[in-house]
């Protein structure tokens, strides 16, 4: 170490405290990094490596970035999931001795960006905690840096908790101590955590205490104070925007476990990971950033306190039915700035002019606002217009402080209106004066000297001076003023009036500027006084914005108000799948009903790949987490138990994170449903088994309904193309066999996506096959394979003593007359074949 010059050892020194970050070292215009740094940095940020003397004899690799732009190059690291430690010089360079003293100013996390672009605008950014105790629960906080929310829970001694909870929130960055297993650590990283950070300081500290005065068990307490520690160390700067911490339960909510949210694409679409495509993306009609982060809150998050969801419903009715209302809160939506993060950055006091000015305009809608929601008959909608904050000290405020179009600096004066403040006002005046007696005297000298194209100008380097063209200087008297500057067709002179008055005008603007920043600072500080109304303000702002959007969804695509039953029955009248219906032209979606009732508990789906029988199981699962989040739902008809947790087994979603086969993830999420699923739960199965060989996964798929049905008694939807289990439907009585058939239309084969009693015909693989036109001799064959394989002995592995229901139902001919062929566009040809929908027994022929 010794070996290194000061300013490498001073680099070094800081370092030690930053192993797992980049060290952005600041020196002149550039951030520097050095040794592995450097190496690192040149590869993931595409910059030249070079190297530089540091008094050994090897020079150090040595690769940087303008401080000017370093701010992108800080976000791609980021994203990349590394962090970011900024040293700044700490002293003046003039006044240092030896080398110049440099701290770390903050440390850059993903969990803990303020700005640019990995901050998504309408996403929150979350950074977690996990503290496990010595009896193996753990406790678990959370905090938005951007919005200051704080939330902490307790959760059972199960890992899966804790990953569930981290991929709800879609955690950035998990703060943890280093003794947390292992195991679970990399876990998270599997569920798209970018960065694991360590912070074992769990004492609270007094700065904190204020927002940790509602928790009244110690585990809250400890949980939260690692958070707020790591963030002490990590940011170096106000936080004054955190909000109190708040406690939840898990159990408020609808449990969604990650593997369901992710089938049923909740909030991202399977292939590409993109809000395109998925629930969210349906029901997002917000106008506000704010409105955005709460709906995606909201959809992972349904609820099953019935009183919370009746009253999103009714103020979702009565959004609806105030149309123009409705238009007009939209408009004046969209005036509203994102007032959460507005808060937090004027915590960290970094906002400007034009930000305070958009915080006024945005504050000012509030009373146009608060008017336009009494017009609306309902009582829920009366109390949200009566929560609003006006805010009015802030609006007041501003109104009389900054002016219409301030500029974007801080530094340079312009932003405070005339009248705010007397002294400011003098300082303007004496610069104006100033401003009037030298336009004055321009004409004066102009008559005096009878030179026309005499003029006073001005210039950063000699001030104020008069200027006289070359031609006219005959006219000046010898010594009337002062040379200063000689031009090539010019003269410029001062006078001694002239440069006083100057000095009086520069010394006054030079006071504006500085009063300006001074009382722009003063402004801040007593706005960041009324962030804790501006957070709950934006929250009732929120809430309107996400309610008026589920009400122009349910308006626009024909939803209707679900009723909630305590029979824990379903009906639910021409259902559709919101997505699939949005993405078709709903013209051409075909609606399905679903009863289900304390007889009908499990509904057994059999019929042709490509039927449609997931499109429907989905669309039950995706009504019911409609309606558990206030929203409006896709059919004519629907009433609804409130369901506790949804389980889904949907085909393809193979885990290739985790590396797992597609038969083993299978095999977890059936686990997870059966271990975790009660009588008020809904589970989807979608051809569960076909992971493994055909009788394997028949015997499994024949155990886990007759486990579901005699243990559990959740409502199931359960599609299979193994017919075999059909006639389970004479064992167990709450059992029921529905199917989705198609036909031949004009010589083609149309699916008609139309869910009906009974099971599919059993033949209906080889039935598809004919209406494909495959060779007549070919399909009397595999009907000659069938029936051979249905004598064998060892094919019967059914329940016994039952035996099979005939019910032909292709090819029908009254099924084919009451359902006229749909569109074109059903009319998935042949692509059925890829997969082979039930004849897999046939690959075992001899
Ligand atoms: P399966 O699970 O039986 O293989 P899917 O549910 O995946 O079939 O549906 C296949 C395709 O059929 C879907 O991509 C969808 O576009 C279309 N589809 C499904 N249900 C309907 C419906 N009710 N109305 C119109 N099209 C549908």
């Amino acid at each position: 170490m010794a070996a290194y010059t000061p300013m490498m050892q001073q680099y070094l020194k800081i370092k030690a405290e930053y192993q797992d970050a980049f060290l952005f070292f600041r020196l002149g215009d550039f951030y520097e990094m050095f040794f592995e740094d450097a190496l690192n940095a040149s590869q993931e940020l595409e910059i030249t490596l070079t190297s530089r003397e540091g008094g050994t004899d090897e020079r150090i690799p040595m690769c940087g970035v303008p401080y000017h732009s370093a701010q992108g190059y800080i976000e791609r690291l980021i994203e990349k999931g590394y962090k970011v430690a900024i040293a700044e010089q700490t002293e003046d360079p003039k006044q240092a001795k030896g080398v110049v003293r440099r701290e770390v100013i903050q440390l850059i996390t993903p969990g803990t960006v303020m700005e640019g672009r990995s901050l998504q605008e309408k996403e929150n950014n979350y950074l977690a905690t996990v503290t496990q105790f010595q009896d193996g629960t753990y406790g678990f906080a959370y905090t938005d840096l951007s919005t200051g929310e704080n939330k902490v829970t307790l959760l059972p001694a199960k890992e899966e908790e804790v990953l569930n909870e981290i991929s709800v929130l879609g955690a950035k960055e998990v703060v943890l101590s280093a003794k947390l297993d292992e195991g679970l650590q990399r876990k998270m990283r599997e569920r798209n955590v970018l960065a694991i950070s360590y912070e074992e300081e769990t004492d609270s500290v007094d700065s904190f205490s204020g927002l940790m005065k509602d928790l009244n068990q110690d585990k809250f307490r400890v949980t939260a104070a690692r958070l707020f520690n790591y963030l002490h160390r990590t940011q170096k700067r106000s936080l004054d925007h955190l909000q109190p911490v708040t406690t939840y339960q898990v159990h408020q909510f609808m449990k969604i476990d990650y593997y369901s949210k992710h089938n049923l694409e909740l909030t991202e679409t399977i292939r590409s990971k993109g809000k395109k495509g998925s629930l969210l993306w349906l029901l997002d009609e917000t106008k506000t950033a704010m409105g955005g982060r709460m709906l995606k809150q909201w959809v992972d998050r349904p609820r099953i306190d019935r009183q919370e969801i009746e009253r999103r419903l009714a103020l979702t009715g009565q959004f609806i039915s105030s149309y123009f209302e409705r238009k007009e809160l939209q408009e004046r939506l969209k005036e509203v700035y994102d007032l959460e993060r507005l808060a937090g950055r004027v915590a960290f006091g970094n906002v400007n002019a034009r930000d305070l000015k958009q915080l006024l305009r945005s504050l000012q809608q509030i009373p146009h606002l608060h008017e336009i929601l009494s017009r609306i008959p309902g009582q829920e909608t009366g109390e949200l217009a009566e929560s609003l904050d006006h805010c009015e000290e802030v609006v007041d405020l501003l109104e009389q402080a900054i002016v219409e179009n301030p500029p974007l600096s801080v530094k340079e004066g312009n932003i405070i209106k005339d009248g705010f403040n007397a002294q400011l006002d003098q300082y303007r005046d004496a610069s104006r004066n100033g401003k009037t007696w030298i336009a004055q005297l321009e004409r004066d000298e102009r008559e005096k000297t009878g030179i026309k194209s005499l003029k006073v100008g001005y210039n950063r380097v000699f001030g104020y001076y008069i200027e006289v063209t070359r031609a006219n200087l005959q006219h000046l008297e010898e010594g009337q003023y002062e040379r200063k500057q000689t031009l090539a067709n010019a003269e410029r002179f001062i006078t001694p009036a002239l440069k006083e008055k100057e000095a009086l005008i520069l010394e006054a603007e030079e006071k504006c500027g500085e009063l300006e920043y001074e009382l722009f600072c003063e402004i801040r500080d007593q706005v960041k006084e009324h962030i804790p109304r501006l957070q709950a303000l934006a929250k009732t702002l929120s809430e309107i914005d996400v309610l008026q959007s589920f009400a122009e969804v349910s308006e626009s695509r024909k939803y209707v108000k679900p009723v909630f039953s305590d029979s824990r029955e379903i009906v639910i009248e021409e259902g559709r799948h919101p997505v699939v219906e949005k993405v078709l032209d709903s013209q051409e979606y075909v609606p399905n009903d679903c009863k289900m009732s304390g007889e009908r508990e499990i509904l057994l789906i059999t019929g042709p790949n490509m039927s449609g029988k997931s499109t429907y199981m989905r669309q039950v699962a995706l009504t019911a987490i409609l309606a558990q989040i206030g929203c409006y739902v896709p059919a004519s008809k629907a009433v609804l138990p409130i369901f506790d947790q949804v389980f889904t087994r949907i085909g393809a979603a193979d885990d290739l994170v985790s590396g797992q086969s597609t038969f083993m993830v299978e095999m977890l999420e059936a686990k997870n449903a059966i271990a975790n699923a009660t009588q008020d739960s809904l589970i989807l199965f979608d051809e569960i088994g076909r992971g493994t060989s055909t009788y394997d996964g028949m015997a499994l798929a024949q155990a886990i309904i007759e486990h579901v049905h005699n243990r559990i008694g959740a409502k199931t939807l359960f599609s299979t193309h193994y017919h075999e289990l059909t006639v389970l439907e004479e064992e167990l009585k709450r059992l029921h066999n529905v199917h989705v058939s198609a036909i031949e239309h004009h010589g083609r084969v149309v699916f008609l996506h139309k869910i009906k009693e009974g099971p599919a015909d059993k033949s209906y693989g080889i039935h598809v096959a004919e209406l494909a036109g495959l060779p007549k001799e070919l399909i009397s064959r595999a009907n000659e394979i069938l029936s051979s394989l249905e004598q064998q002995p060892e094919q019967t592995e059914k329940p016994a003593g039952t035996k099979e229901k005939p019910v032909p139902v292709l090819p029908d001919g009254t099924e084919t007359e009451a359902q006229p062929a749909p569109q074109a566009s059903h009319q998935a040809q042949l692509s059925f074949f890829d997969e082979p929908a039930v004849p897999k027994k046939a690959e075992l022929a001899p």
